[in-house]
């Protein structure tokens, strides 16, 4: 499993709402609901979580009222032919097959007069509404899933130049980080990359 979230509202806040919807994810998708139940619920089901207990959380706490996070989570088949994803959110996840990136999420914006907003994120509302989907994977695909704080500094062929380049998964995400950064990079840059 590979989760990514990205917190909101205040800095220790954010990082409660992304740390709880980290550890729900965990929870809900053990190895033995993975191998019986169906992926696509299945993750949807553990954003729902993540956001149930985010609103617990805030409940009872006044400093943390009002926190959320995003939230965009990936799992492989056992066989790795294919990748279920769900999210909420503006974190993304990508396919990069053949050195060319493609996004399999769609974010959850708005654009208004103040700018660009989040239609729905973790912990704001009472429910969430997950976008869940499933893409067959082909040997050598790559599956990456990151905040925004890389895809505002880079494009797709920055992203799928940075991904290509013959190094291992690990290699892939510090490049990525450190690319990010040298473009004068101000948000938090999380990425996870996966090899098929
Ligand atoms: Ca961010």
């Amino acid at each position: 499993m590979l989760a990514v979230a990205d917190g909101l509202g205040g800095h220790t806040a954010g990082h409660i709402a992304s740390r709880t919807a980290l550890e729900a994810v965990d929870e809900v998708l053990t190895a033995e609901r993975l191998a019986s139940e169906d992926a696509l619920e299945l993750l949807a089901e553990a954003l729902r979580e993540a956001n149930r207990r985010i609103r617990e959380r805030a409940d009872g706490d006044r400093s943390l009222h009002g926190m959320g996070t995003t939230g965009v989570v990936a799992h492989l088949s056992e066989d790795d032919t294919t990748v279920t994803l769900a999210h909420v959110g503006d974190s993304r996840g990508y396919l990069l097959r053949d050195a060319e990136l493609h996004r399999i999420t769609e974010d959850h914006v708005v654009r208004g007069l103040l700018g660009r907003s989040l239609s729905q994120a973790l912990g704001t509302e009472p429910e969430v509404d997950p976008e869940a989907a499933e893409v067959t994977l082909r040997p050598g695909d790559r599956v990456l899933l990151c905040t925004d704080g890389l895809t505002d500094m880079l494009d797709d062929e920055d992203i799928a130049a940075t991904m290509s380049d013959g190094n291992g998964e690990r290699a892939a995400c510090d490049a990525l980080v450190e690319a990010a950064l040298a473009r004068g990079g101000m948000d938090n840059v999380t990425v996870v990359v996966a090899g098929v």
